[in-house]
């Protein structure tokens, strides 16, 4: 092409067309259940970004493409993805006709004015019968480039990647890709209850188990009247934070402080840490049946603290009928710590509160309790009645993130496998704003 036709070219016909190209990496893994895991992912993505219409996802092959061409803010909606658990990673793109001057023209408004010492193209084909191989392709667009700016090719550690996807009908072009969060898309796992204090731990332990792709409701003992409110306002603004990684949450605040008292009046001091939890433990597994949750989490580690033996571990899983996982069991406090800073929780979870489990123990509770022992001193409780307390005197409150949805009209999603169907038809009955938070019955 001339150069003088060439420039016309470029400033006419290179109209930037933005999208958002995802990649993943563990769904493609999956043989069978793909298809569903991939549903679930758009459907996030859409949710992800429902008050930054117009966003349209669509499934490509290898890759979900969020269609930004009629949107106003396509750097907002790049920022949100990064959010989006089971994206591996993912760009601002552009789209063009996959022809070479196509090309060339939307890399000359990507780099024109930008300084760069060194480059690569990374060309690949999603389809092999293109005319042109990725070397092929590699070598005009990287001439092309040298033509336009004072530059040197790099292919080992280049200042500048210019990545070229060229799919069967379009070509993608983008220049920075970011990593995502990686795991499984929030939906995809089943639904786990999280034991959410308003510590640094639990709320990593909760995020942990967003990131394998369970939904997590968050449960909340509190000791009003006893302690302050505190404890629940935290535990709010933490759930609030999560909502933004699944997009709609409820949290249950159990009132603990009388079923507390009633233990402190015949429980030995040493044992009541123990005693708590199992008590905990039982109205959560209750809450989360309720639910339709498999299985609850924890913020433990081994060793943290006198309730983190494996012996005092062994007698809290002795109540519960459901599993107890503890994704931060081997972790130490600086590695929980720095995930709890990188997530947003840490600022939230260091404001000074009392926890429930500090009111009427001893500075040192016992860390290797015998399951007999525990049992004779539980059977001075009511334990049944004690536990109905909590679950009936739990009040539920929802969050929702960006937006609540509207029932029955899910963001627009499509692709190949139907996935405005899913979009929709898992939209939760639920819909209150964080706003408006409602109070209701945990069977519910
Ligand atoms: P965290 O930082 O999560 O509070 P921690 O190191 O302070 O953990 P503990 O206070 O022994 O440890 O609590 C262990 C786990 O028990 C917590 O991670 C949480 O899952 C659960 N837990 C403790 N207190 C509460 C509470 N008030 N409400 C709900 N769950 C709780
Ligand atoms: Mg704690």
């Amino acid at each position: 092409m001339c150069p003088r036709f060439q420039a016309a070219y470029i400033r006419g016909v290179a109209r930037l067309r933005p999208c958002i190209v995802v990649h993943y990496h563990e769904i493609s893994l999956k043989a069978g259940n793909r298809p569903l895991f991939l549903r679930q992912l758009a459907k996030n993505l859409a949710r992800a970004t429902a008050d930054l219409a117009p966003v349209r996802v669509v499934q490509r092959s290898g890759r979900i493409v969020l269609d930004l061409e009629a949107n106003e803010k396509p750097e907002a909606v790049r920022d949100r993805i990064a959010r989006v658990s089971g994206v591996a990673n993912f760009a601002l793109a552009y789209r063009v006709p996959s022809t070479p001057e196509a090309m060339k023209a939307v890399i000359a408004r990507l780099i024109d004015g930008r300084e760069f010492e060194s480059f690569r193209i990374a060309a690949r084909r999603a389809f092999k019968s293109y005319p042109m191989t990725s070397v092929e392709l590699n070598r005009e667009l990287g001439a092309f480039v040298l033509e336009r700016a004072r530059t040197r090719v790099d292919l080992e550690r280049p200042a500048l990647t210019i990545t070229v996807e060229v799919m069967p009908d379009e070509t993608f072009i983008y220049l920075d890709r970011q990593p995502g969060p990686g795991g499984l898309p929030v939906g995809s796992s089943g639904t786990v209850a999280a034991l959410l204090s308003g510590g640094i731990d639990s709320p990593v332990a909760a995020w942990r188990m967003l990131k394998r792709g369970c939904r997590v409701v968050f449960v909340h003992f509190h000791s009003v009247p006893y302690l302050p409110a505190t404890s629940q306002a935290k535990a709010r603004a933490l759930v609030d934070r999560l909502t933004e990684w699944q997009y709609h949450s409820r949290l249950f605040l159990v009132p603990f402080g009388e079923i507390q008292r009633e233990v402190v009046l015949s429980v030995p001091p040493a044992a009541r840490v123990v005693v708590y939890r199992r008590l905990m433990v039982r109205i959560a597994e209750a809450v989360a049946q309720a639910q339709g949750a498999m299985a609850l989490t924890t913020g433990e580690s081994l060793g943290q603290v006198a309730s983190q033996t494996l012996e005092n571990i062994s007698r809290i899983d002795e109540v519960a009928a459901i599993p107890v996982l503890r994704p931060l069991i081997g972790m130490d406090k600086l590695e929980i710590t720095a995930e709890a800073r990188r997530l947003g929780t840490f600022d939230i979870s260091i404001e000074p509160d009392l926890d429930c489990c500090t009111l009427f123990v001893p500075p040192h509770p016992a860390t290797r309790l015998a399951a007999d022992a525990v049992r004779a001193v539980e059977a001075r409780l009511d334990v049944a009645r004690l536990v109905r307390a909590g679950v009936e005197g739990a009040a539920c409150e929802a969050f929702d993130w960006p937006m609540a949805v509207t029932p029955g009209v899910g963001p627009p999603t499509e692709g190949r496998d139907a996935v405005r169907a899913a979009a929709t038809g898992g939209a939760s009955a639920e819909r209150e704003s964080r706003q408006g938070r409602t109070t209701g019955d945990p069977s519910q």
